[in-house]
């Protein structure tokens, strides 16, 4: 668990340093806890919640020790992160039959690559077979990067020219996963925000692809956004929620920022779960997100 370490540091370090100076519940506790909530990027609106939630909870169970007062923090915290999104599925939605297609999206230098590059390596060793769709064939490098994870993984790869049709490459990707049995097919996609309409029609026309092969794919839509940007990777996922249909968030660079609670913040405003973190640039450096583990790692 070495990635979360800034977190636990920041984030942790910070709620266990105010636990540590706890003298009684009153007001200024409550005004305290909000101050630190919000500089760890939880959120004003989640901040509050929390705020207001602690002190029903702690009035009504005569919370007065440290160790009840952050046992409270933990509860309420885990339930607000599980009621901001209902009859979700937990992990990877896979297909019943045939492959199961996993679009990746978000903002260029996210982390999408290398977070097909890790989550690649972890389905092939589950004994999957992978193959890969390099359909970022805008930015320069974004296919040779890729190719690099594929030959590293030892998976399979499809790629098309530069500046060529990503939904060629989509297509050319689905195509071969159905023929040749593939069980996952994970598609890279362009992340040029600055050009939004464009980069949305094109995001738009590879799912039609995508779901012309195979009806119910894409099986997931996972958004990439990194930690270390706060509130501006909070925006961009509100962008990209609203324009295409995503199922959920992998959230990397935690291991660089000592604001974890960025991870209560996006589960509060875009109702999205978290389904993976990033913890590091490494293959290993990818773990599955239990947000109870999370909060509870806090408080070590
Ligand atoms: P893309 O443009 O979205 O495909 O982003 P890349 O996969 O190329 O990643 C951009 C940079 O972030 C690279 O230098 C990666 O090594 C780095 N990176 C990606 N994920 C993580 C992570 O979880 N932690 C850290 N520390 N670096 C990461």
């Amino acid at each position: 668990d070495r990635g979360l370490e800034k977190s636990r540091s920041g984030f942790g370090a910070r709620l266990n340093k105010f636990l540590a100076n706890f003298r009684h519940v009153d007001e200024d506790f409550f005004e305290d806890l909000e101050d630190l909530l919000i500089e760890s990027d939880v959120g004003y609106e989640m901040a509050m919640q929390l705020s207001d939630s602690l002190r029903e909870e702690v009035k009504l169970q005569n919370a007065k020790s440290k160790q009840d007062v952050s046992n409270v923090i933990i509860e309420k915290m885990v339930e607000l992160y599980e009621a901001a999104g209902e009859n979700e599925k937990v992990g990877i939605n896979f297909a019943s039959a045939g492959p199961t297609v996993i679009m990746f999206v978000g903002v260029n230098g996210a982390g999408k690559t290398t977070t097909i590059g890790k989550m690649a390596a972890a389905f092939k060793r589950e004994g999957k077979k992978v193959l890969l769709a390099a359909a970022d064939t805008f930015r320069a490098g974004a296919t040779e990067q890729l190719a690099v994870w594929a030959k590293r993984d030892g998976v399979d790869i499809v790629t098309g020219p530069e500046k060529g049709d990503p939904a060629a490459v989509v297509f050319d990707g689905v195509k071969k996963a159905k023929e040749e049995d593939y069980d996952v097919l994970f598609v890279d996609t362009a992340g040029r925000l600055q050009n939004k309409v464009n980069l949305m029609n094109e995001l738009a026309k590879m799912k039609k692809i995508l779901t012309r092969e195979i009806p119910d794919a894409p099986h997931e839509v996972l958004l990439v956004l990194d930690a270390t940007t706060g509130q501006n990777a909070l925006n961009q996922a509100k962008i990209f929620k609203e324009n295409t249909d995503v199922t959920g968030i992998v959230l990397t660079k935690l291991d660089g920022t000592a604001r974890g609670g960025i991870v209560l913040a996006i589960r509060n405003e875009l109702h999205l779960p978290v389904k993976y973190v990033g913890l590091g640039e490494k293959v290993d450096d990818l773990q599955t997100f239990d947000p109870a583990e999370f909060v509870y790692g806090l408080f070590k």
